[in-house]
């Protein structure tokens, strides 16, 4: 918090938004997360917030319209989301999506370079959303 929660605020004033709690526990949670989050995984890290699931819901939509979140992941008709401009790169990079624990983690961009082509696919396939779907690892060394 502290220096981080100034910039927040600043960041809200400048996308012409009132600076709410809401809105600001929501971006809170998006910078501190490891990877994109659900609206689903945003409510259980906001526990314990006084405000309600609908209230954070239109929080989200705010502030991917004023382009301060992003979805970053679309797997399986779930959106999830990051925080957008500033220091992040806006997750361009690929991500695992874990089917058993519902875990999505950021992977460095290195694995998708060799994935090139010439022709006409070639822009489409730079521009595209790479997931990977299967286990974590810490699913995979869990035992049963
Ligand atoms: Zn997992
Ligand atoms: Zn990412």
């Amino acid at each position: 918090m502290g220096a981080e929660t100034n910039e927040m605020r600043q960041r809200l004033r400048e996308s012409g938004l009132r600076v709410t709690r809401s809105r600001l526990g929501v971006l809170d949670i998006l910078a501190d997360a490891d990877g994109p989050l659900s609206f689903t995984q945003v409510v259980e890290r906001l526990e314990g917030a006084d405000w309600d699931q609908a209230t954070t819901y239109r929080t989200l939509v705010k502030l991917k319209e004023v382009g301060l979140a992003a979805v970053a992941s679309r797997v399986e008709g779930i959106d999830r989301y990051v925080l957008a401009g500033g220091r992040s790169d806006g997750h361009q990079h690929p991500h695992f999506l874990c089917g058993a624990c519902g875990r999505i983690a950021c992977l460095p961009e290195e694995i998708v370079a060799s994935i090139s082509v010439d022709g006409p696919w070639a822009e489409s396939i730079r521009r595209a959303v790479v997931q990977l779907l299967g286990e974590c690892p810490d699913c995979l060394t869990q035992p049963g």
